[in-house]
């Protein structure tokens, strides 16, 4: 019975040598201007007589990106072969078989270079940083993202006015064109489990899915509409910029007047979005004094100068309806010392009031998901969900084996460049684990 198994056998190197040894090299090589892409043909043959293989596959590169397969499926005895001046005398070079000894010879190189297969979960910053340094360094990373769009807060948590979306696209692009795949809509804990990606081939995974679960006020009427959390807030309005969602779908209409409650760079950005939207009036409520706030001097100063209004040493008791939000009663807070004798800040009594309100965006703080470890085993976190890693053996490498972590999925929601740091030094670990590995695999 006939089999479908490939008909003709390629060259060895010494019969490529010796083919190529037949070759006239022509000065007006008549086999470059028989081939439809004007294909090196003369020079790539005198480079395998020369055995310098590197410079043929150089030659063959400059014309062609897809050789392995010309080489099999071009019709070469109409083409470079048919026009060799050798066939008219009868038996003219094999073009078809130098091109596709180089070829092969050059997908196996490129294919071996692969070190292994990581899967990378979170396309935020710690998540790109891993998957573009594992590339760079030979390895195939897959970026699995839950979101349809890449990039984790840098795309959806940061306001256009400060990181526009087109450099984080373009940025992303640069990871992509090291090699990095990255594979939207995929949700590690729900699609496809972690175990299944071992199973896969992946010989370890990294998670960088950040904090993307913001923390309750806990006061009486948070559910109302109206109460908004920053992060979704912010990530809604950065659909409506980029034109996935409708100026409708905007939870803030211009006029609203608005309270932020915390006064980290979360909440400055709610506050400098709504002003963007045409809110009426903003005011940022922190339950700290004006010096421990926690946004950066640079981002509390543009803010005060675009107009935002500031109560430090303020909160909320109480979110007032009955339909939706129609003002807060606040209080001033102060430390002092609670029942059991421990300080806190504890509201001053005297200091309530009433402010109307129309929208309130919640920016206490966020904190992970635990949707991956929840759905597999070996993973510990501690009381508040964070990931714990281990500095040793292995910088960043979970309780599980062959399993790493870092960026705010391990610590409380920090900076960019602290997720950049920890992902360089993980994927330095991660190249090292799995090298390691594999030595101790072939003893
Ligand atoms: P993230 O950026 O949060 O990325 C995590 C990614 O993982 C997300 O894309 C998420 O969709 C994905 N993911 C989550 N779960 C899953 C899952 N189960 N499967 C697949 N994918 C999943 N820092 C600065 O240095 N400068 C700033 O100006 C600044 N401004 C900020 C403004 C805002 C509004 C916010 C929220 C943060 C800001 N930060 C800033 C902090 C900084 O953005 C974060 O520290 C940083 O993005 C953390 O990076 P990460 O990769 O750990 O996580």
């Amino acid at each position: 019975m006939l089999s479908f198994e490939e008909l003709e056998k390629g060259f060895t190197e010494e019969e490529a040598i010796a083919e190529a040894d037949r070759c006239l090299n022509c000065k007006n090589p008549l086999c470059t201007s028989g081939c439809p892409i004007e294909n090196r043909i003369r020079d790539f043959i005198q480079a395998i007589r020369a055995r310098d293989y590197d410079k043929a596959i150089e030659y063959i590169n400059e014309r062609s990106n897809l050789a392995v397969i010309c080489a099999r499926v071009c019709p070469h005895t109409d083409q470079c072969e048919g026009a060799c001046i050798l066939s008219r005398k009868g038996r003219g070079i094999r073009i078809s078989k130098l091109e596709r000894f180089l070829a092969d010879k050059e997908m196996e190189r490129l294919l071996i270079k692969s070190k292994g297969k990581v899967a990378v979960i979170g396309s935020g910053p710690a998540g790109l940083t891993v998957a573009a340094i594992l590339a760079k360094e030979g390895y195939r990373a897959t970026v699995f993202e839950a979101r349809s769009v890449p990039g984790g807060v840098l795309r959806h948590g940061i306001p256009e006015y400060r990181l526009p979306n087109e450099m984080v696209n373009k940025q992303i692009d640069i990871v992509k064109n090291l090699g990095v795949r990255i594979e939207t809509g995929v949700v590690v804990g729900e699609s496809i489990t972690m175990d299944q990606l071992f199973e896969m081939g992946y010989q370890a995974a990294f998670i960088g899915t950040g904090t993307g679960l913001a923390r309750k006020l806990d006061a009486p009427g948070e559910d109302l509409p109206g109460c908004l959390q920053a992060i979704y807030f912010l990530e809604t309005i950065n659909l409506i910029v980029d034109g996935s969602l409708k100026k409708e779908d905007s939870p803030l209409e211009p006029g609203d007047r608005v309270l932020v409650l915390g006064a980290g760079n979360v909440a400055i950005d709610a506050a400098r979005t709504s002003l963007r939207i045409g809110a009426s009036e903003v005011r940022v409520l922190d339950i700290m004094d004006e010096s421990h706030r926690r946004c950066s001097d640079k981002e509390y100063e543009e803010a005060l100068h675009e107009g935002v209004r500031f109560h430090f040493q303020t909160s909320i008791l109480e979110i007032i309806g009955p339909d939706r939000v129609r003002a807060a009663k606040v209080s001033g807070f102060a430390p002092a010392p609670d029942e059991r004798g421990e300080v806190r800040l504890l509201p001053v009594a005297g200091t309530e009031e009433r402010i109307q309100c129309d929208k309130i965006i919640v920016a206490i703080g966020q904190k992970p998901f635990a949707r991956i470890v929840s759905t597999t085993t070996g993973i510990q976190t501690n009381e508040q969900g964070y990931v714990i890693t281990h500095e040793a053996p292995y910088y960043g490498m979970t309780t599980r084996e062959g399993v790493f972590a870092a960026g705010d999925v391990v610590h409380e929601p920090k900076t960019v460049i602290l997720a950049m740091r920890e992902g360089r030094r993980v994927a330095e670990a991660i190249d090292r684990y799995l090298q390691e590995k594999g030595l101790r695999s072939s003893i």
